[in-house]
């Protein structure tokens, strides 16, 4: 059975990773990039239980992951404008974990990568397009023959097209990624104020949010409700950064000043809109093709659930593959266990989206945010983690008691 991966980013290569060596299953790899040092990997990821932990478990990782995961990036802050602290969790150990250790994005890929035998992967292979024949047209020709093509080629996916029209939709956010580089050393209040963790800061409709890099640095974001065209509408160029600090400083003139100096103290301006497909967005099945992570369900990172659900497409999409391929007649078994597989991410992908879309909505689009919403935002990330708490009697009874608190709250901070 030969499989073509089109795209080598985490959800792609932890499908490599998990079909390699499997019986009766031949697996490439294709990649725009390059090599694997084509592109900066800024970023941290948290990875949950269900979902990428539970890959990296079964790609036999395990091991491998823990050398490289930072359990104290388990604390976190949410506070608003003025750094009142809605939320202030403690980083953690192995021991006392949560289940959410983080990792850098550059050290999983990484992980993935040295995974698998270099000739998996085929860098330099943009794809142009894709016929009804799955025939892949790359700059550099044609590859056909496959059995599966899995398009694992993120939000713009070209694979997408052979089973729908659908592009993603401007999610009304749009803002700016940046680094602080030896932020330990060079600035220690914000190194300090980011406790090793992670910390999202909410108002206005804008977050500004800090984010402990394993090597010492912070990864910054600063997001803002937007029209779709802002990029084209500023005065100035987006690569220039004390331009792009003056504007950012006036705009958020009046938050906390431990707040501001996350953008004063930043480099490296990286200007994105973000895009998402419409939550519970769904595809007619095709013989011979099928899609996994932000190809199939791209959506805005503010739920933190992104790679999780799309590394658990991989594990899911590598037993459908794996069963058919040991089954007596592959050939029919496996457009059948495809079949299923994409059934189980459609709900799955509904699910997480709408999760994604709630928090959009709540902590962007709602007046006094995130005073008016914490309480069932709340709610909802712990009842969407713990199933447990979903049943008739304690959802009602956490919902009483996370309103009552955070009355309480609001009443202290109040003015
Ligand atoms: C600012 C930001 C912060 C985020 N934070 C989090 C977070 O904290 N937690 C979380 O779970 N998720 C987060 N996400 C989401 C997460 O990054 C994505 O869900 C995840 O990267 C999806 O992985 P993927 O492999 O499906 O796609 P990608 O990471 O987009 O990888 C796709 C790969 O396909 C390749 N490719 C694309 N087109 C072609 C082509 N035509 N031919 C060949 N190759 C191609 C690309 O080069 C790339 O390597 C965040 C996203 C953003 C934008």
């Amino acid at each position: 059975m030969r499989i073509a991966i089109v795209g080598a980013g985490p959800v792609g290569f932890t499908l490599a990773r998990l079909l390699l060596n499997k019986p009766n299953i031949d697996v490439v790899v294709f990649e725009s990039e390059q090599s694997r040092e084509a592109r900066g990997q800024g970023g941290s990821l948290d990875l949950h239980p269900d979902t990428g932990l539970a890959a990296v478990k079964e790609a036999g990782l395990w091991d491998e992951f823990q050398k490289r995961v930072r359990y104290d990036g388990e604390s976190l802050i949410v506070c608003d404008k003025k750094l009142i602290r809605y939320l202030n969790l403690p980083g953690e150990t192995e021991g006392s974990s949560h289940g959410r250790p983080e990792i850098d994005r550059r050290s999983l890929r990484e992980m993935l990568l040295d995974s698998v035998p270099p000739e998996v992967i085929r860098w330099g292979h943009h794809l142009r397009s894709v016929d009804q024949n799955h025939n892949l047209i790359f700059d550099r020709g044609t590859e056909s023959g496959f059995d599966l093509v899995v398009g694992a080629d993120g939000a713009w996916s070209k694979i997408r097209k052979l089973v729908s029209d659908q592009t993603p939709n401007y999610s009304g956010m749009g803002g700016f990624k940046f680094a602080i580089p030896n932020a330990k050393e060079a600035f220690p209040d914000s190194y300090k104020l980011t406790n090793r963790g992670s910390l999202f800061s909410y108002s206005d409709g804008c977050t500004i949010m800090s984010q402990q890099i394993g090597d010492g640095s912070l990864n910054i974001g600063v997001w803002c409700t937007l029209p779709e065209d802002w990029m084209e509408k500023l005065p100035f160029d987006v690569h220039d950064m004390e331009a792009v600090r003056k504007h950012l400083t006036d705009k958020f003139h009046d938050w906390h000043p431990e707040l501001l100096n996350f953008i004063r103290h930043a480099q490296d301006p990286e200007a994105r809109s973000l895009y998402m497909l419409p939550v519970g967005w769904r595809w007619e099945n095709r013989p011979g093709v099928t899609l996994i992570g932000d190809a199939a369900h791209v959506m805005t990172p503010f739920a933190g659930e992104g790679v999780n659900l799309g590394m658990q497409d991989a594990l899911m999409l590598s037993r459908a593959i794996i069963m058919a391929a040991s089954s007596p007649q592959p050939a029919t078994q496996l457009p059948a266990q495809i079949k299923i597989f994409e059934e189980d991410l459609f709900v799955r992908a509904e699910r997480t989206a709408s999760l994604t879309n709630d928090s959009l909505t709540w902590l962007f689009f709602t007046d006094g945010s995130p005073r008016t919403v914490i309480d069932k935002w709340a709610l909802r990330i712990l009842t969407f983690h713990d199933k447990t708490l979903f049943d008739r009697v304690r959802k009602p009874l956490l919902a009483a008691s996370l309103k009552t608190y955070y009355f309480l709250f609001n009443l202290c901070h109040a003015g």
